[in-house]
C-alpha cells in the first residue's frame, strides 16, 4: 500500500473506531489532512465542535489562526499534514484523558510512519508529551529534538496564542523558523542515514527514558 492508501485505511478505521469513551461524543471523526508525502506534519490535540461537524482538523477559530501561522512558514495547507493526537472531539472541548490519548496512539504512529515526515511539529501541550517527557513548553518551544530519526519541534497551540496575546508575537517566530529547521532537518537525514536506528538503539540502553527514544538538542 503506498501512503495515500494507508492514510485513505487509517481514516475508515477511524470513522468507525470504539476503542475509547470518545467515540459517544463523534459527529464525524476527524483523522487528519493534507499531504500524503509532507515534509511537515503538525499534531494538535483533538477536534473541537467545528472539526466535530465537518471531519476536518483546524478549521474553527484556532484553524484560521493557524493558517496565518502556516502563512508566516511560507506553507499551505495541501503540502502539509494536520492532525491531532486524539481524532474524536472530547465533550465541551475537555482535555483528553490518558486512556483515550493510549488508544488513539496507534492511528497516529501509522500516519507518521506513511508520511515519514522530515520534521514533526507538536501544537500544545499534549502533542508534545506524545514525544517528549521533559520540559515545560514555555522553556522547550520552537526547540528541536531528535527522536527515532526524525526532527520534532514542540510549539505553543494555535489557541492558547489566541486566548493570549502575548503569546501571538512567539509562536510567529517559531513558525517563521519552520523553513530552515527543516532545511537543517534534511540534511542531518541525508548525511546520517542510519539515525533512526541508532536514536533506538541508545534509547534501549537509557531505561530512564520512558518516551523510549533519546533526545538529542541539535540547534
Ligand atoms: N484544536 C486542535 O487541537 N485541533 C483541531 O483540530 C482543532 C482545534
Ligand atoms: Fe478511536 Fe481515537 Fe476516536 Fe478514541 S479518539 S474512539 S481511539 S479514533
Amino acid at each position: 500500500m503506498n501512503a495515500e492508501e494507508i492514510l485513505e485505511e487509517i481514516a475508515e478505521q477511524v470513522s468507525v473506531c470504539t476503542r475509547c469513551k470518545l467515540h459517544h461524543s463523534r459527529k464525524k471523526a476527524v483523522p487528519g489532512a493534507g499531504n500524503a508525502h509532507a515534509d511537515v506534519m503538525f499534531i494538535g490535540e483533538g477536534p473541537g465542535f467545528h472539526e466535530n461537524q465537518q471531519g476536518l482538523p483546524f478549521v474553527g477559530a484556532a484553524g484560521n489562526f493557524l493558517d496565518e501561522l502556516l502563512g508566516e512558514a511560507n506553507l499551505t495547507r495541501e503540502e502539509v499534514f494536520i492532525t491531532n493526537v486524539v481524532k474524536c472531539r472530547p465533550p465541551g472541548n475537555r482535555d483528553p484523558h490518558v486512556e483515550e490519548l493510549e488508544a488513539c496512539k496507534p492511528y497516529l504512529e501509522r500516519q507518521i510512519a506513511a508520511i515519514n515526515p522530515e520534521v514533526i511539529v507538536t501544537l500544545g501541550r499534549f502533542s508534545m508529551a506524545h514525544f517528549i517527557n521533559h520540559g515545560k513548553i514555555s522553556g522547550i518551544h520552537g526547540k528541536s529534538y531528535w527522536l527515532n530519526g526524525r526532527m520534532v519541534i514542540p510549539m505553543y497551540h494555535p489557541a492558547a496564542a489566541l486566548h493570549q496575546p502575548s503569546l501571538r508575537s512567539v509562536v510567529k517566530e517559531d513558525f517563521a523558523r519552520i523553513p530552515d529547521l527543516v532545511e537543517g532537518a534534511k540534511e542531518i537525514r541525508r548525511n546520517n542515514p542510519d539515525l533512526a536506528a541508532i536514536a533506538q538503539v541508545e534509547s534501549e540502553e537509557d531505561p530512564s527514558d520512558e518516551n523510549g527514544a533519546e533526545q538529542l538538542k541539535l540547534f
